[in-house]
């Protein structure tokens, strides 16, 4: 279980990208953010991993503890928590299976960067590329790969973390919609197999639907929206999608779930 209270994100500018925020997310369950861009998606699942020290509230992760204010449980939540980004952020260089190792270093002192992995590493790395279907791909180079590959090299290194908490900041983002559908079904099916509690953002509300326990809606640093799919209606996409500077797809997007039709757009860009 992750609690967030009063979690709130003030950048040096002085720009309030996150009013402070409510939120508990169930062990095992599968949230979706959504929300336009410059909603504080990213800015919300940063301050979730630490990599923005929130600058105000708590996180408390059950059986850690206070996260962002006990040093000693940091490093703990880091290597408990894989975080899965929009472009993937693998060394293009370097094999999938040397990318996936990386999922590892979080486990070891800093300096293991310089020595070899064991083998039990290497078993494990493997493992998960064959849980993503890439076990032939192993030793090719990630620029080798196709986007949907690359992502799904991405899913590998964040489960050699073996993590309990997993985020994903737009991780379709950049594919084309079947391969985003593929890529989405994946990542859900292995969360539910290990009972990872994810929460991950995107910006298609089609995706949101089909796959989130939970949709979180966030416009102007804000939940604006919080329930299940079956719970999201049009009104409830209008109030994500506007926000103090309209956009002009928000009604569309309305629309076409109203009418159970197909959405042709993408609102949040
Ligand atoms: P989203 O992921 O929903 O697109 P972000 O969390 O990236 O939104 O951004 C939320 C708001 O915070 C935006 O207005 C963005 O411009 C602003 N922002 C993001 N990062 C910074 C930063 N490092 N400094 C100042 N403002 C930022
Ligand atoms: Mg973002």
């Amino acid at each position: 279980m992750i609690t967030l209270r009063d979690i709130g994100m003030v950048y040096e500018n002085g720009f309030q990208a996150l009013q402070a925020t409510n939120l508990e997310f169930e062990a095992g369950s599968f949230n979706v953010l959504l929300g336009r861009s410059g909603a504080g998606k990213s800015t919300l699942l940063r301050c979730i991993n630490l990599l923005n020290q929130p600058t105000s509230g708590v996180i408390e992760i059950k059986g850690l503890g206070m996260v962002n204010k006990d040093r000693t449980v940091q490093r703990k939540h880091r290597t408990n928590t894989a975080m899965i980004f929009q472009q993937h952020q693998l060394i293009s260089r370097h094999s999938a299976l040397k990318n996936v190792l990386m999922g590892r270093l979080g486990h070891y002192h800093p300096l293991r960067t310089i020595m070899p992995f064991t083998h039990a590493d290497k078993s494990l790395a493997l493992e998960c590329l064959d849980r993503v279907g890439l076990i032939e791909k192993a030793l090719e180079r990630i620029d080798n790969l196709s986007g949907g590959q690359q992502q799904r090299v991405g899913i590998a290194r964040g489960l050699a973390q073996q993590p309990g908490i997993l985020l994903a900041d737009e991780p379709v983002a950049s594919l084309d919609p079947a391969t985003s559908n593929q890529v989405l079904s994946l990542l859900h099916n292995i969360c539910k197999e290990d009972n990872l509690t994810a929460i991950v953002s995107l910006h298609q509300v089609e995706l949101a639907q089909n796959y989130a326990d939970r949709i979180v809606g966030l416009a102007d640093g804000r939940v604006v929206f919080d329930g299940s799919a079956d719970d999201l209606k049009a009104v409830n996409i209008d109030s994500i999608y506007s926000s103090e500077h309209p956009s002009k797809e928000s009604g569309i997007v309305a629309a076409a779930i109203e009418q159970g039709g197909e959405i042709a757009v993408t609102p949040s860009l």
